[in-house]
């Protein structure tokens, strides 16, 4: 790349809505940036689209005329692949295919200089299979951009096995110049963010199949009560059930069918449908004309009588927030000790889920019990999400209800579900992570930001991990892996290890 300039000549190829996005991030940070699709009027029409686009937000007092105006022409149409031979940078978002990629950079190579970088938008494919077409592979790495590019902080910067040092250096001072958090990641299926993020889809889908509630309520347990920006189903509903199933099904098959990536029958029942989600008309829920707002179910207001006494017993700092809210209560004193997080309210045991059902652990205690699921923030949600014992009465549920609503929450009652459904799919998040960690594939702290800046998770999952304790991740899958007798919950190495003590926990995991 021309080290006298800071904004090189940089080139798109594909101007779908990855590409289109991707020259629109470069043109902002100054580059002149040429765009060449194979479907030339599709080029036209892209860059029409975003010049109409960009005028709006001008028109609405969003944007300088100015700037979007240079921003705009910096952008050319380019006719043949020939004309992008100044170019420092060539950017691939074409279809997903290798093939094509390894044709396109094939050429490529015979038309630019040896010092351009090549990059890859794929979100599926090796980066060392595509590099492999090349004569100098170590010119070549993925840059994964997320869907709207303009908007979405991360990059993701994925070497393949030849990638060099020096192209990976010089792809991350590119995306820190355009205003992005680049992370670094190896070339592997899903790359960090498509591969951790399974499970935030696959519990959920599940507990659906699994009847624990209607597509609202079990939504509203992940947003409203976890602290996620977005219930799985809404999500997979915008992103589309056929996108999402198919990223599940590549990874899945690119991991030789690991049952930890098992897609979704529920999913694959609605791709078969044509219940693609708001592109269709109708996914998990309806859109356009016929569209329903379906509302979560919460428990009616509760009266139980007088509020209970609540006693908080044992180390609470995973909890604190949660803790500091119980304890503002009046009727709350704090018992410290040793032990886990536990609290009596009167005589019910009421304690985080760690895998067990509740009616298994009113066996082991002689009391009634309620378990609550997991929150990222359990001072801002507005929702709290418990299960009682089948052993309880219902005068025990109702108290434990009221005192909940008492603090200004909605409460959801599921079915007695093991592991709830935050904290199940955030111990398969977390375990997802330390693999991860675990494989070389990335840093600690770039898997957390790659969650975070991605796909918006509220903490990171080995920082959210690390806060609950690894102990308490691990109890939980071994409990669910006990319940269902499937590998898909199996705890993997590096979680045993931490749990145990036996290796340094990861640091920084969240900048
Ligand atoms: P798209 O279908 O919207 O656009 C692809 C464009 O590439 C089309 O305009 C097509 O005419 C053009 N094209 C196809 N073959 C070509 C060739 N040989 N030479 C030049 N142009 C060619 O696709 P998209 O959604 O923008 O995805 C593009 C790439 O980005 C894929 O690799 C995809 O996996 C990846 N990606 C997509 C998303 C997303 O959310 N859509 C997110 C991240 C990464």
């Amino acid at each position: 790349m021309n080290a006298t300039s800071l904004t090189p000549p940089v080139a798109v190829i594909g101007a779908g809505t990855m590409g289109i996005g991707i020259a629109q991030v470069a043109a902002a940070a100054g580059h002149p940036v040429a765009l060449y699709d194979i479907d030339r009027p599709a080029a036209e029409r892209a860059y029409e689209t975003l010049s109409r686009r960009l005028m709006r937000r001008v028109d609405a007092g969003k944007a300088d005329r100015d700037a979007s105006e240079r921003l705009l022409a910096r952008i050319r149409i380019a006719g043949a692949l020939t004309e992008l031979a100044d170019s420092a940078l060539v950017i691939e978002a074409v279809a997903e295919k290798l093939a094509i990629k390894q044709n396109l950079f094939r050429e490529l190579e015979e038309i630019c200089p040896a010092d351009t970088l090549f990059a890859s938008n794929t979100s599926s494919l090796s980066i060392t299979a595509i590099a492999a077409a090349l004569r100098h592979p170590q010119r070549m790495a993925g840059m994964h951009f997320f869907n709207p590019a303009p908007l979405m902080q991360l990059v993701e910067i994925v070497d393949g096995l030849e990638t060099s040092a020096q192209t990976r250096e010089r792809l991350n001072r590119l995306a820190l110049q355009w205003g992005k958090r680049p992370v670094h990641c190896r070339s592997t299926p899903g790359f960090i963010v498509n591969r951790v993020a399974r499970p935030f889809y696959a519990e959920t889908l599940r507990a659906l199949e699994e009847q624990i509630a209607d597509a609202a309520t079990l939504d509203a347990v992940l947003r409203d009560a976890g602290g996620f920006a977005m219930g799985p189903l809404q999500l997979t509903d915008l992103i589309g059930q056929d996108v999402n199933f198919a990223v599940t099904q590549s990874v899945f098959h690119a991991f030789f069918n690991d049952t930890r990536f098992t897609p979704s029958l529920v999913q694959q029942e609605r791709v078969a449908a044509g219940h693609l989600g708001r592109k269709s008309g109708r996914g998990f829920y309806r859109y356009g004309d016929d569209a329903d707002a379906p509302q979560a179910s919460y428990a009616a207001a509760a009266h139980a009588g007088p509020l209970a006494r609540v006693t908080l017993h044992g180390d609470w700092s995973p909890l604190a927030d949660f803790a500091a809210l119980l304890t503002e209560n009046a009727a709350s004193v704090k018992q410290p000790g040793q032990t886990s997080p536990l609290a009596t309210i009167d005589d019910v045991t009421f304690m985080l889920t760690n895998g067990q059902s509740a009616s298994q652990v009113a066996e082991n205690t002689g009391t009634p019990v309620v378990l609550f699921d997991l929150s990222a923030d359990y001072r801002r949600a507005d929702t709290l999400v418990i299960s009682c014992a089948a052993q309880n009465n219902p005068q025990d549920n109702a108290k434990v209800i009221q005192f909940l609503q008492s603090l200004g929450k909605r409460v959801i009652t599921l079915p007695d579900y093991p592991g709830l459904l935050v904290m199940r799919t955030v111990a398969m998040l977390v375990n997802e992570a330390l693999d991860v960690v675990n494989k070389g594939i990335a840093s600690a702290a770039d898997t957390d930001n790659a969650m975070r800046f991605g796909v918006n998770y509220p903490r990171g999952p080995l920082a959210w991990g690390q806060a609950l304790g690894w102990k308490h991740i691990l109890a939980t899958l071994e409990n669910l892996q006990r319940f269902y007798q499937e590998e898909r919950y199996r705890p993997l190495p590096l979680l045993r290890r931490y749990a145990a003590g036996h290796a340094l926990p990861p640091s920084g995991a969240e900048s």
